[in-house]
């Protein structure tokens, strides 16, 4: 028996009334790079549809070497594919979205983060770059981050945002730019 029983059934369900779409470009020309927290799924806080917009989650929604890959590999291909689709000079927005209450806050304290490092193997210095303790201030500095990757492409604008976990809203933080 797998605890996947109760999620297969809800597929079933979900499979009865699907149609496929074709494959083109998101039609919200958004990514959005979240936590992967289970309180702050943006398909649900977003209300996203299938095919509207890739996201791209990890520990903290944190814009570390392979978010940018994964970017810079979706610019490539958006332009490749869909380049003739898009207006002017922009193939998409990122939104990256740093969470209060994140799990990722207990990495801050140095006393917790040695603990994980002894535990897992996990290098320490890697383990405190991913600390969201303060949203605010880490969203921003995630997408100056991104905006400065060479690889980021210049069809590519990034926004920061932050959401609520005690209230359920997201709030802009950082205006949309261009690298
Ligand atoms: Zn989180």
């Amino acid at each position: 028996m797998t605890r996947m029983a109760p999620l297969l059934a809800r597929n079933e369900q979900f499979a009865a009334n699907y149609t496929p779409g074709p494959l083109g470009p998101p039609t919200e020309q958004m990514v959005i790079v979240s936590c992967l927290d289970h309180r702050v799924d943006p398909a649900i806080t977003l209300r996203l549809q299938l095919g509207d917009a890739p996201v791209i989650r990890n520990a903290g929604g944190r814009v570390t070497q392979a978010v940018i890959d994964d970017i810079s590999f979706l610019a490539y291909l958006a332009e490749q594919l869909f380049g003739a689709q898009v207006e002017g000079d922009r193939l998409f927005e990122v939104a990256v979205i740093h969470h209060t209450q994140c799990g990722t806050g207990l990495l801050a304290d140095p006393g917790f983060r040695h603990q994980v490092a002894e535990a897992t193997g996990l290098a320490e210095a890697a383990l405190g770059a991913s600390a969201v303790a303060d949203p605010h201030i880490t969203v921003k500095a995630d997408v100056e981050h991104l905006l400065a990757a060479p690889s980021l492409s210049p069809k590519v604008s990034v926004s920061g945002h932050v959401y609520d976990i005690a209230t359920g809203h997201l709030t802009p933080t950082v205006d949309a730019r261009y690298p």
